[in-house]
């Protein structure tokens, strides 16, 4: 049984749900997976993986610092303890795991600009040079990184990993492909 702890802080978290439970029945797992909404959540459950969906990151920001939930702060700590610690975190997850503005180091090596492509209407799908399809919605871009480029899009890095720490600047929560499913659920075994 792999347990996967999703923050639910804002986005497209129901179809991270949906896909981490395709991810698990492909690769023959039990999965269980436990809403975060509270520091207290992380508290009572041990976790073996960590989901960081995307969303806004100023308003993640406000909600996971709101002292009744003090989410991102028990985050960005269960995360720090170890970078094998499995994690896939997209888009403003990625740009929360960049750039973690609580005073402590960036828990991916990876400079990135927001909204880099353009506003809500300048959004895109296509196919990413791995063959994955690619959904970007007001994404922010690697600007330079020092980490394991995973996938590209026309040379450009769009996904990342540090050890176990995977962030990818598109969707594929959308996509209908669990291959970052399957590989966050790969990396608890
Ligand atoms: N534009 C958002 C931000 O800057 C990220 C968009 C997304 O997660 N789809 O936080």
């Amino acid at each position: 049984m792999v347990v996967v702890g999703i923050a639910m802080l804002q986005g497209a978290r129901h179809a991270h749900m949906d896909a981490l439970n395709a991810a698990a029945t492909e690769l023959d797992i039990d999965v269980e997976i436990v809403e975060l909404r509270t520091r207290h959540d992380l508290d009572i459950r041990t976790i073996d993986a960590l989901m960081l969906p995307g969303g806004e990151s100023t308003v993640m920001r406000l909600r996971g610092n709101d002292e009744a939930s003090n989410l991102l702060p028990a985050i960005f700590d269960w995360i720090r303890v170890d970078e094998a610690r499995p994690v896939l975190a997209t888009c403003a997850g990625a740009i929360l795991l960049s750039d973690p503005q609580d005073g402590g180091v960036p828990l991916i090596d990876a400079e990135i600009d927001r909204n880099a492509y353009g506003r809500q209407v300048d959004s895109f799908q296509t196919e990413l040079d791995c063959g994955f399809p690619g959904i970007f919605i007001r994404a922010p871009r690697f600007i330079s990184t020092k980490d394991e480029v995973i996938c590209s899009h026309q040379g450009e890095p769009v996904g990342i990993r540090r050890g176990n720490r995977i962030s990818l600047t598109f969707h594929p929560e959308l996509s209908g492909d669990t291959r970052y499913h399957r590989m966050l659920l790969e990396a608890c075994q």
